[in-house]
């Protein structure tokens, strides 16, 4: 039995309450409180019956407790949550231009198997899947966060630690959770699930026939040099890739994101640019374009660093030249640990016991 009420689906806890001899419609209104933030789960407010109080008790272990807290100049606030095994993991808050917005950044998994050479995460490896109750807690933290500051979490994108599509019974569950209206409440079109091309997964997307956005990082033109970036592209080339986004985009009928990470003399010439245009042809996508945080030497012992912005304006510029529609994506936090994977390594660096 799960003991952290985000573990519970709906009716596994309205089944739970009828093991311990209580009515199931009890469990919605316990779950709505503990989504909304505004009354514990054994409260008095919520009137359960005598008893059930007590029993809740044993399912009310938090799954993820703040760690960490750091907020950049720029109002971006990064939470390290530890998990209950002591392990982990990175949530990011993002504040809209508009000033009663933010966008969430969640994570999937703790540490990452995908070895992406200009990740901070992969550099502490793979140490496992998290539970869709933890990914749901993450978004209630960053809720709390976005409320606290005067904002509403508009959006949120699984592109945090982990590659989603390699933890979908957690992911799957946590989205539609989320996308709940009696929970989440968020909209299937403000949850973007993010994947470095593993084609499977996305076939398995989308074939739940689910309404969320799909983001899908290519960060090279062509097969060699994505090889060198990310070790996946030697398993799923980009004909295949896109290939999968293209049935992703043909069931929902909105755009697949590219995304795209500038790094100086690596993937950001004209060339790599009008190879991309080809690449991506007449297909409807759009291609967000990411500005590089350094994160130290890569795995490879390479140091990369983020493209010079007449560079990265000429490359946006060749995109849209051929048609494509191309924006950048804000960089965020640059004062504080941004960079995917930074803020728990230094964290672990700092006190070897932090996960
Ligand atoms: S970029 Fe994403 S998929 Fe690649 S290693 Fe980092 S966390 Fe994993």
């Amino acid at each position: 039995m799960p003991t952290a009420l985000a573990d519970f689906e709906p009716d596994e806890l309205a089944q739970q309450f009828v093991a311990w001899g209580f009515k199931p419609s009890h469990a919605a209104r316990v779950l709505r409180a503990h989504y909304a933030g505004q009354t514990p789960p054994g409260s008095a407010a919520l009137r359960l019956p005598a008893g059930l109080a007590e029993r809740l008790a044993t399912v009310t272990a938090p799954a993820a407790e703040l760690a960490v807290r750091q907020v950049a100049n720029d109002g971006t606030t990064k939470l390290l949550l530890r998990l209950a095994d002591g392990r982990t993991v990175e949530s990011v808050l993002m504040p809209d231009f508009r000033p009663d917005r933010a966008a969430g950044c969640l994570s999937s998994q703790v540490g990452c198997a995908m070895g992406c050479d200009f990740c901070a995460t992969t550099k502490t490896g793979f140490e496992r899947n998290l539970t869709a109750g933890e990914i749901v807690e993450q978004f209630l933290a960053l809720r709390r966060e976005a409320e606290a500051a005067g904002r509403r979490l508009q959006t949120v994108v699984f592109m945090g630690m982990g590659e989603p599509l390699l933890n979908l019974d957690a992911v799957l569950p946590a989205v539609r959770r989320l996308a709940d209206n009696a929970l989440g409440a968020l909209g299937w079109r403000q949850i973007t699930v993010s994947t470095v091309g593993i084609v499977p997964g996305m076939e398995a997307l989308t074939a739940t026939g689910l309404n969320f956005n799909l983001a899908v990082s290519l960060h090279a033109p062509d097969d060699a040099t994505r090889a060198q970036l990310l070790p996946v592209g030697k398993r799923f080339p980009l004909a295949d890739i896109l290939a999968a986004a293209d049935r992703f985009q043909a069931r929902r009928g909105r755009p697949v994101t590219i995304q795209y990470c500038l790094l100086a003399g690596v993937n950001d010439s004209p060339e790599h640019a009008h190879r991309l245009a080809e690449l991506l042809g007449s297909r409807r996508m759009h291609v967000n374009l990411l500005r590089y945080n350094p994160t130290g030497l890569s795995l490879r012992g390479v140091a990369y660093a983020p493209s010079p912005e007449p560079v990265a304006e000429a490359f946006a510029g060749i995109l849209k030249a051929r048609g494509l529609v191309a924006h950048f994506r804000r960089s965020r936090g640059k004062d504080i640990d941004a960079a995917c994977g930074q803020l728990r390594r230094r964290a672990a660096e700092a006190s070897p016991a932090a996960g």
